[in-house]
């Protein structure tokens, strides 16, 4: 893993965003804690065993489902993805990376 500091990725309001084998964080944001760290590691499993582009298509139709279901609330709809959902609640584990079970994000859908 890698993290790349600068002002684009990702969109302005988030502090990191992961895409295999790379985490960006927003240079003008808050330092990164043990947390949001351990929370990008959880993306970076989900993406490797997704092939990182399945990983792409699904989290976007999946954001998309959730956009319209929630009423267009982009919030709603980004924390209720079942990939964010299995990071957020995990994110405090610092074992989850490497315990976690494979497609474990489909217990969280
Ligand atoms: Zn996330």
């Amino acid at each position: 893993m890698k993290i790349i500091y600068n002002k684009i990725i990702p969109f302005k309001g988030y502090l990191a965003m992961c895409v295999f084998p790379f985490i960006f964080v927003r240079k003008d944001a808050r330092n990164l804690t043990v947390k949001d760290i351990n929370h990008e590691t959880i993306h970076l499993r989900q993406q490797t065993e997704m092939l990182v582009i399945f990983f792409l298509i699904w989290y976007s139709l999946e954001y998309v489902i959730r956009w319209i279901c929630y009423g267009f609330n982009h919030s709603k709809a980004y924390k209720n993805i079942s990939f964010e959902r299995e990071a957020y609640k995990n994110q405090s584990n610092l074992d989850y990376p490497r315990t976690r079970k494979h497609y474990a994000f489909l217990n969280f859908l």
